[in-house]
């Protein structure tokens, strides 16, 4: 998947996403990422990519023209118009569902905003989705753009080292995962629960299960209306609520 990052801060968003498992995605080509200066397409002498609203109000915005010529540009590069994420508070908000739904696309561009955001005449031009990673203003979109990027990375296939990793983790089925355990059996006196060590998969699964459904039902229990869950295991989640 190649994803092209419209930004003042190219180096910021690079060195976030050439570590770990997206770095190492990256080298194996799996990814790719181009991440487009767009001061580069500054049209004065002075490489200012913003200016005072008009109206007044505080703080700059960037202007439309040099975003334009970015998004010109990168059209030019790739052959094609690909869709363009904003990133903006006013968004709707990021979540597994729409990781999923962009993991699809071939090619994503995002466009960060700085400063006050960006001149609403350019926005209307090239803007296909408005994405908010949640409900507080950040300084800039290179911090949600790269959480796009590490949410929808791991589920392109070769990504993580194993597939299913992806497939059972929390939000499938509207469910939190379970909690996990690894060695030493024994920790600060805490004892790994015994299913797990039983080698029973029937009984382990029905544990996490369970497991799953308590979590939600105290974490989360806004997610649990949408969970498809039996009879038994609305008991189940009805108990942990009324714990709580
Ligand atoms: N004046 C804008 C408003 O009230 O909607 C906020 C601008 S914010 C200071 C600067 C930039 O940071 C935005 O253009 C956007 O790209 C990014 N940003 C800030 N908060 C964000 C959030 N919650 N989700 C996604 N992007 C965000």
């Amino acid at each position: 998947m190649h994803f092209y990052i419209m930004t003042l801060f190219p180096d910021m968003v690079m060195n976030g996403l050439n570590t770990s498992i997206t770095g190492r995605a990256i080298e194996k080509g799996l990814l790719s990422i181009d991440a487009v200066n767009i001061r580069d397409y500054a049209y004065n002498k002075h490489n200012s990519v913003d200016d005072y609203p008009y109206g007044g109000g505080a703080g700059m915005l960037m202007q439309a023209e040099p975003v334009y010529q970015t998004y010109e540009a990168i059209c030019q590069k790739s052959g094609k118009r690909p869709r363009v994420v904003y990133l903006s508070p006013q968004g709707r908000t990021f979540c597994q569902t729409m990781a999923e739904e962009y993991a699809r696309e071939e090619e994503l561009v995002l466009l960060c905003g700085h400063y006050e955001g960006i001149d609403e005449r350019v926005l209307e031009e090239i803007v296909t989705d408005y994405v908010s990673i949640g409900d507080y203003v950040l300084t800039g979109g290179e911090l949600p753009a790269m959480i796009m990027v590490d949410a929808i990375s791991r589920l392109v296939p070769g990504v993580l080292h194993n597939d299913v990793s992806a497939e059972f983790e929390s939000f499938q089925d509207n469910l939190l995962e379970y909690p996990q355990y690894s060695r030493p059996e024994i920790w600060h006196e805490k004892q790994v629960p015994q299913v797990l060590l039983s080698g029973h998969h029937a009984n382990i699964e029905a544990w996490r299960r369970e497991q799953s459904i308590i979590r939600t039902a105290k974490n989360r229990p806004d997610l649990l209306k949408k969970a498809n869950l039996t009879e038994k295991e609305l008991e189940i989640a009805k108990k942990s609520l009324a714990i709580d």
